[in-house]
């Protein structure tokens, strides 16, 4: 048998199921390999050894006593931006250093239910702003396959834990690709969801109209499972879509004859991206293909400007959002002053870094009075289009492929000083968070550099079940989530 923190979800749970292995046993395991590599990678912020092995010990009396769910005695990794009442939410800042939630998010509240093992907490950019993880305040987290470089981000901690072993899935949030971008980056399967799909209810916000949390996983049937425990209605979170959440497990089962995947021609403009990463999505498509789906090119005009309506839309959200960090009601405050409006600027500029503090005064700037209506407002407009764009490609398509990022997963330190590049390296990403449409990464290959690639599916409004579907059947005919890397 493999040593046990390589084992999928799935392969774990029929062992546990079948008393073979004890969750005490698994979770203790994944401790060790935490222990003995994650100084390696900097995977985690908080790693909470004595409550994980209390709720193994009673996910082991729930399997005894046979009832067990698929993720009962599961270890996984949360994202610190997703709140747990018995554990800090850093948010990677140091203006939330030592925030304990007084409550758990509701993803939280599902995977507890379902007795799954809090093993951590994952780092990651700063309140999720960022595309290498290298803009948390406490630490970087090394990508497993090169430690050289990045393990992409936002969600950089959860996607280097799973791809290391550190953990058996993870959960992650996704505003404009951060989680498919460190799962292309990391080679592992991570899917952003519909809008909707999964509650907001706890995560803390950066774009409120753009995030969602979703699972990050070795193989897509884990990422299946996963989703089946966090998805459905939640009346705390308003833009939660009532709406039955299929079996996506049970979803794994259609071949891809009579699929039609449409290829957008503005997505595979070599001028933008590496040569080996067009390859191997190329490759990917032609695989699909011999499995029976029918390629058509499909055309998405506004796709161009979606990093500029982005990065409009985001930031100011974000400035909005970030408003309640006022030394008040949270976490750190400069104690030093005695006047309030001195304490408030104080406080911000040492609690937020350079990243954070750049979107709140972008965004700032967007919504003042004067300019609202010339980069907000415009910004909104854009949005729409690239939202039709996509009503109108999928009228004739079941699924978009496309590339995640335009490079494999570049070397640490190559773009923090140019936020310009960094932000362009979610040029794939955006358009999905945009439209609200769900979309996933799958592994599809390696660069000569032995560094990850990912292939990026995306289909219409909730159809999730469709696109773990696909990236299972490619993952039946193809080797590369199964590879390991070299720790
Ligand atoms: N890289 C994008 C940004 O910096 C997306 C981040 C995310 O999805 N959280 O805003």
């Amino acid at each position: 048998m493999r040593q046990l923190h390589g084992l999928t979800i799935s392969e774990a749970a029929r062992l546990l199921a079948a008393g073979e292995i004890s969750s005490q046993q698994l979770t203790r395991a994944v401790l060790e390999r935490i222990d003995a590599i994650d100084g390696r990678i900097g995977a985690y912020i908080t790693v909470a050894a004595d409550t994980a092995l209390a709720q193994a010990a009673t996910a082991d009396a729930a399997l005894a006593a046979g009832r067990g769910t698929a993720l009962t005695g599961i270890p996984l990794a949360v994202k610190d931006l997703i709140c747990t009442r018995d554990l800090p939410t850093t948010c990677a800042s140091k203006i939330l250093q030592d925030f304990v939630p007084p409550y758990d998010a509701a993803v939280v509240e599902k995977l507890r239910q379902a007795g799954a093992v809090l093993v951590g907490k994952a780092n990651m950019d700063e309140f999720a702003m960022g595309s290498s993880t290298e803009n948390s305040a406490f630490q970087i987290t090394r990508n497993p396959w090169n430690r050289n470089h990045v393990p992409g981000g936002s969600s950089g901690g959860s996607a280097a834990a799973v791809s290391a072993d550190l953990c058996l899935g993870a959960l992650g949030s996704d505003t404009g690709g951060s989680i498919r971008q460190p799962a292309a980056h990391c080679s592992v399967v991570g899917l952003k969801p519909t809008y909707g799909r999964v509650s907001r209810f706890g995560l803390v916000a950066f774009a409120s109209s753009l995030d969602q949390i979703g699972p990050l996983a070795k193989d897509s049937r884990d990422c299946a499972l996963l989703l089946n425990a966090i998805s459905g209605y939640d009346k705390r979170d308003s833009t939660s879509v009532p709406r039955d959440v299929p079996d996506f497990v049970a979803g794994l089962k259609n071949d891809l004859k009579g699929l039609t995947v449409g290829i957008p021609a503005e997505y595979f403009d070599t001028r933008g991206i590496d040569a080996e990463v067009l390859a191997a999505v190329r490759r990917a498509i032609g695989t699909m293909e011999t499995l029976g789906a029918r390629c058509l090119e499909v055309s998405l005009p506004h796709a161009p400007y979606a990093v500029a309506a982005y990065y409009v839309i985001a930031p100011s959200e974000a400035s909005s959002n970030l408003a309640r960090y006022d030394g008040v009601k949270y976490g750190f405050r400069d104690h030093r002053q005695t006047d309030l409006m001195e304490m408030y600027r104080r406080t911000r500029t040492a609690g937020f870094g350079p990243e954070v503090q750049r979107r709140i005064i972008l965004g700032t700037y967007a919504l003042s009075a004067g300019y609202y209506d010339a980069y907000y407002r415009k910004a909104s407009q854009v949005r729409t289009l690239i939202m039709r764009d996509f009503e109108k490609a999928f009228a004739n398509c079941d699924v978009i492929a496309s590339p995640v990022a335009p490079t494999p997963a570049f070397e640490i330190g190559a773009k923090v000083d140019d936020p310009l590049r960094m932000y362009l390296s979610d040029v794939f990403t955006l358009s999905a968070n945009l439209a609200g449409i769900p979309a996933l990464s799958v592994p599809c290959g390696f660069s000569s550099a032995g560094l990850p690639i990912g292939l990026q599916l995306s289909g219409p409004h909730f159809s999730e079940a469709r696109l773990l579907n696909v990236a299972w059947q490619f993952e039946q005919a193809t080797d590369f989530h199964l590879k390991k890397p070299p720790l």
